[in-house]
């Protein structure tokens, strides 16, 4: 950081202030996390001076002897920490992983079965403003008055629209996935099931959520959310898709691969498969649950009414309030969260009716249950006194933050 503000001040500055806020706020998003000073330095690199086009042992360029290891270690990594036979670590970021999926098993105008992005799904799960909505034709399927997948909803739509693909996983989804019905659900109308386990793949690392890689044909990830790695994607296939996933990343639709970044997944992977990354997915969901419990004990209602996972997506039409409204209020005091949309949400998507929280980041940092309880205050009294009360809330997060700095 100091390089950078000697030969570039103003971009210096810029990082500072970032790295600042970062200290000094509470961290609620789900999807992100801080990953370790390793991991930074990976992707801080050499390797960023590389070209490698292809794969380990197969480039279009010369000089990739050092690539090839550092390529074949993250693979190697990969595939044994989720127990899967390839995996494909070149995605620059999970939507360019979940672009090649599409590319690779779908063709223009094919069905495809997807989680609504109003109902916790991704962008690329279906939306008409993505390619994915754009290029192929899009079932979709929410959650129930419980605010939980309806499996036989699933089923009949399935048996209805006979998609080529279905896609599992969400963005906002606080409840576990049940790989294995929608696996029986795939097969039986005979189309491919892609699982998307963004939000969960640390979960699944380390056994606490049901691993899709029995059940899917093929399984992406991004690598900065639970897994705490530098951001990107990974895709892992069955032996048999290796080479239909690999070539529609190269050359299907990147170019060179980011070695530096990939190292870092390497960092990540490293870390995940040691004791210590089990411990803090633990306690990423003890301390969602008390959360949850918390924040049901303030008065708050919860989508399906709490959480089995790292987040939980808070309905705020009962407290007559919206979610832009409450990230507003909470960035204000330093708490950072997104507003969402709640299972039919009344508000347009830029106003939302919720808020999504996750406990990643602030596990990383150290918090444990007690410090959920004190966020539960904070929300609480943002939620219903906010004008009384914004500089005293702001005064304990400055406390609680400053207790558990971040990178010392
Ligand atoms: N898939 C899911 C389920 C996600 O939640 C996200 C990001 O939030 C993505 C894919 C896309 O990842 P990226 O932002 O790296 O493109």
């Amino acid at each position: 950081m100091e390089l950078i503000q000697a030969q570039d001040p103003e971009l210096g500055a810029a990082i500072r202030a970032e790295y600042d806020r970062q200290q000094r706020n509470i961290e609620l998003i789900a999807s992100e996390n801080f990953t370790s000073q390793a991991v930074m330095a990976a992707q801080g690199s050499v390797l960023t001076n590389k070209y490698a086009e292809g794969y380990p042992g197969h480039r279009y360029y010369g000089g990739c002897q050092c690539v090839d290891v550092v390529e074949e270690l993250a693979r190697t990594r990969a595939c044994a920490l989720f127990g899967a036979d390839h995996v494909n670590v070149q995605p620059h970021s999970g939507a360019q992983a979940n672009y090649a999926v599409y590319a690779a098993f779908c063709e223009p105008g094919d069905t495809v079965l997807g989680m609504d992005l109003s109902n916790g799904g991704h962008l690329t799960h279906g939306s008409p403003v993505n390619f994915s909505g754009r290029n192929y034709k899009i079932v979709s399927y929410g959650v129930g008055a419980d605010g939980r997948i309806n499996y036989d909803e699933v089923r009949e739509l399935a048996r209805k629209h006979h998609p080529k693909m279905i896609i599992a996983g969400a963005s906002a989804y606080p409840r576990i996935i049940d790989f294995k019905t929608f696996g029986d659900i795939a097969k039986e109308v005979g189309a491919y099931l892609f699982v998307d386990m963004a939000h969960i793949a640390g979960l699944v690392a380390a056994g606490l959520h049901p691993s899709p890689i029995p059940y899917a044909d093929v399984v992406t990830t991004t690598t900065h959310k639970t897994l705490r790695g530098p951001r990107g994607g990974m895709i892992f296939c069955k032996a048999e898709y290796a080479k239909k996933i690999d070539s529609a990343i190269f050359p299907g639709s990147q170019g060179g691969p980011l070695e530096h970044v990939i190292a870092a997944k390497a960092v990540m992977l490293g870390e995940a498969m040691k004791p210590e990354f089990k411990a803090y997915e633990e306690q990423i969901v003890k301390n969602a649950s008390t959360l949850a419990n918390a924040l049901l004990a303030e008065g708050f209602d919860l989508v399906s009414g709490g959480t089995d996972n790292h987040m939980m997506l808070v309905d705020l039409r009962s407290m007559h309030l919206t979610g832009k409204e409450l990230e507003r209020r909470l960035d204000e005091v330093n708490i950072t969260a997104n507003k969402n949309a709640v299972p039919n949400d009344p508000e347009k998507p830029f106003v939302t009716s919720g808020v999504r929280i996750g406990t990643p980041a602030v596990t990383t940092r150290g918090f444990k249950e007690p410090e959920m309880l004190l966020i539960a205050k904070f929300i609480g009294a943002a939620a219903k006194d906010f004008d009384g009360q914004a500089d005293a809330i702001r005064a304990q997060v400055a406390e609680l933050t400053g207790r558990f700095p971040l990178y010392e």
